[in-house]
């Protein structure tokens, strides 16, 4: 099915359909401030429960917020109203006039995606990963509409964090940039424009202070809790180091390292032993009840 998608009189891309591809931590999140926003959303992914789960998160949230006296009842309706479900990727791709891809951080994965979402895509929609790490180039490298494609790097919670890092890659056309600051604005984020580099600007700093809390930690500076009261104290931060990285999950830290150690300084980004053993040891942060802190259940 063709959208009626066009580039408007401004250069930019008219969007009204989105497709988010991988409705788990992240996926669900953007589907939500999407759907919010106004837009039509289809939600994908290759778990027919993720689906489902995802779409029950974002009705979940809906009515926290209805509850909270930060939206109506009717507003929370109308947003899940605008939000679909839809397991097959090449039926969804092409409903969009933007993609977000939102599966895990994999490089091989997400090129598969892309591959077979060009198969179906219109020939005007825009084409986004959110990928925290993994520089653009290599996953575009193999795509035909290079000129459409850029990052959009959400935070999670997405419907409560208010940053939205845009990455340009070299191919990436102006008009493209301009549409996705038009979305950014739409949906409520504000956007910044990083270059295309491994782990942008926000992973790439977030994960320096954090592995070198993780040092601290192994080289037994300070324990856990002062090396955070440090930084939350000290510079104002809203959650030190260390609890930061137990909330982000630290096998995704670690994915994250290894990309930064590869694509920029093996040094610098060398993952801690600690880090290392802490996720072998299945304590992969606040999803697993245990990383540098204890989780009730
Ligand atoms: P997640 O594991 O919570 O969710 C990934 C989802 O993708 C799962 O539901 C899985 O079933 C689905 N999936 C797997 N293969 C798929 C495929 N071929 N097609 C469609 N869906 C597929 O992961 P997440 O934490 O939401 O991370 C997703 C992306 O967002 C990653 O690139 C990650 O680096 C990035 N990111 C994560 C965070 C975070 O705090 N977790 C923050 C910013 C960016």
């Amino acid at each position: 099915m063709q959208t009626e998608t066009r580039v408007s009189g401004e250069g930019e891309w008219e969007i009204r359909r989105i497709v988010v591809i991988g409705a788990g931590t992240m996926g669900h999140g953007i589907a939500h401030v999407a759907a919010a926003a106004g837009y039509d959303v289809w939600l994908n992914d290759v778990s027919a429960a993720a689906i489902d789960a995802g779409l029950a998160k974002v009705a979940a949230n809906l009515q926290i917020g209805v509850q909270k006296g930060k939206l109506t009842q009717a507003a929370a309706d109308a947003t899940r109203a605008r939000l679909h479900g839809e397991p097959d990727l090449r039926v969804a791709a092409s409903l969009a006039d933007l993609v977000i891809e939102a599966a895990p951080e994999n490089i091989a994965l997400k090129r598969q995606i892309f591959q077979t979402v060009t198969e179906t895509l219109p020939p005007y929609s825009l084409l986004a990963s959110n990928t925290s790490s993994i520089p653009l180039r290599q996953l575009t490298d193999a795509l035909p509409h290079a000129d459409r494609f850029l990052g959009l790097h959400f935070f999670n919670p997405v419907h409560l964090q208010t940053l939205l890092e845009v990455s340009r890659a070299d191919t990436t056309s102006d008009a493209a940039l301009r549409s996705a600051l038009t979305f950014a604005k739409q949906i409520g984020k504000e956007p910044i424009v990083v270059r295309d580099v491994a782990g942008f600007a926000s992973s790439r700093l977030g994960l320096a202070l954090g592995l070198e809390a993780i040092r601290m930690l192994q080289e037994g500076v300070a324990t856990a809790a002062d090396i955070d009261k440090a930084m939350e104290l000290g510079y104002r931060h809203p959650m030190g180091p260390l609890k930061l990285t137990d909330l982000v999950g630290l096998d995704v830290r670690l994915a994250i390292a290894e990309t930064l150690a590869r694509e920029i300084d093996p040094v610098r980004f060398a993952p801690p032993q600690l880090l290392r053993d802490l996720v072998a040891a299945g304590k992969l942060g606040k999803k697993s009840g245990e990383g540098f802190y204890r989780y009730e259940a």
